[in-house]
């Protein structure tokens, strides 16, 4: 890698960035023959049939073009009644805005409210990206690390510590990545009277809300109070197995959909035109075939927290995503060790629990988005190794 001048044009927070620590894992295990990932956030399912030919009849008729800023107007309808089911009414106007997946939502929404110097407090472990992004956006992340004891739930008064005059903006994700936590409705009104207490906004990031297996999943903007101070995100990747499509969308108060449909008309104008197509038939007929993938998840989750606890591994119950995130600290290993030295010897690539921030180190994430053969094969490696550790 070229350490010339040319570093010296590259703006430090770019310069400075750490790579993220998932990649890192990936390259180890693509130099690799016979490995079992369990490293992937992503469904290991095709998109739906009739979602895939949606599109390619829509190409076939030539819908090639731009669409609106803010996306198919008869896609927004969609998205607003499947919502207001949720119980978060918006308008399909002027409350909603169509975009490049939740990654571009996310980025909009930290550029649209953050000025230099805004907290951001961000309940960890959590997603690879929401670190990066605050500080891009010139905030400063406000890490607050949830504990296996309170099932990675963030709790109102561990909220409430981190919250200083700076503090702008909290940043939830439930159902979460990489925990798998979800919260229930009970919780999320605690967190919702800290959030009107302190007069912060909300960035709630719902994309794992239909992979729920343990109750129904609560809308944060559907609380009481809570609508017009969250900007709720979600999107196709994970329900509809839609990743590669890159489409999701945000919905808020109408002086925040405005403020981030200028970034997003002069970044990306709008949103695939062939994506938008098969969202609008994810929305409208993918419940049959969205329904069978979650089963098919939790019949995964079943497997796996039962394999974990025949070899030994103490995992709390993941209510949602696909992730589970077992503790190894009893193996006298890092988590950074644990993983490294099982791709090695054993083949399973993991993702060791730091990765995703303060409150993971002595976890892994485990992905069980994979084929039941697969995941049966790689509990028993996991067993084997974790048996050669503590042995003696
Ligand atoms: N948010 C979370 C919590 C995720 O886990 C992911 C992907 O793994 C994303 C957002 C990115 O979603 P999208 O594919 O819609 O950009």
């Amino acid at each position: 890698m070229s350490t010339g001048k040319w570093t010296d044009y590259i703006n430090p927070a770019v310069q400075n960035m750490p790579p993220s620590g998932i990649r890192r894992f990936f390259d180890l295990a693509a130099e690799m023959e016979g490995v079992i990932s369990l490293g992937v956030g992503e469904p290991d399912f095709a998109t739906p049939w009739h979602i895939r030919e949606s599109c390619i009849y829509s190409l076939h008729r030539g819908r090639t073009s731009y669409t609106s800023n803010q996306g198919l107007p008869e896609l927004r309808e969609e998205i607003a009644r499947y919502l207001a089911g949720q119980g978060a009414v918006y308008d399909p106007r002027r409350e909603l805005l169509v975009t490049v997946g939740v990654s571009e939502a996310l980025d909009l929404a930290l550029r649209t409210v953050i000025q230099p110097g805004d907290e951001v407090i961000i309940p960890t472990p959590c997603y690879v990206s929401y670190i990066p992004c605050t500080t891009l956006a010139g905030g400063v992340p406000v890490t607050v690390a949830t504990r296996l004891e309170d099932n990675f739930r963030l709790t109102a008064d561990r909220l409430e510590a981190a919250i200083t005059p700076r503090t702008k903006a909290l940043l939830l994700c439930y159902p979460n990545n990489p925990t798998g936590a979800v919260m229930d409705r009970q919780s999320l009104l605690a967190i919702a009277e800290v959030v009107a207490k302190h007069d912060l906004l909300v960035i709630s990031d719902e994309i794992y809300d239909r992979l729920t297996y343990t109750g129904r999943h609560t809308c944060f903007a559907a609380l009481p109070g809570m609508r017009d101070r969250t900007i709720l995100l979600n999107g196709f990747s994970k329900a509809y197995a839609m990743t590669g499509w890159r489409l999701g969308y945000a919905a808020a108060h109408p002086d925040f959909i405005a403020a981030m449909t200028k970034i997003h008309q002069y970044t990306m104008l709008c949103a695939p035109i062939t994506a938008q197509v098969a969202a609008l038939e994810a929305l409208r007929h993918g419940q049959s075939a969205m329904e069978q993938m979650v089963a098919q998840y939790n019949r995964r989750r079943r497997l796996v927290l039962q394999g974990f606890k025949e070899i030994g591994l103490p995992c709390f119950e993941p209510g949602g995503a696909f992730y589970a995130f077992p503790y190894i600290g009893h193996t006298g290993l890092s988590a950074a060790e644990f993983a490294e030295n099982l791709l090695r010897e054993e083949k399973v690539a993991v993702i060791p629990g730091d990765v995703f921030g303060p409150g993971g180190e002595q976890c892994i994430r485990c992905s069980y988005a994979s084929s039941v053969d697969d995941l049966t094969e790689a509990v028993k490696r996991m067993g084997r190794f974790i048996k050669n550790r503590t042995a003696g």
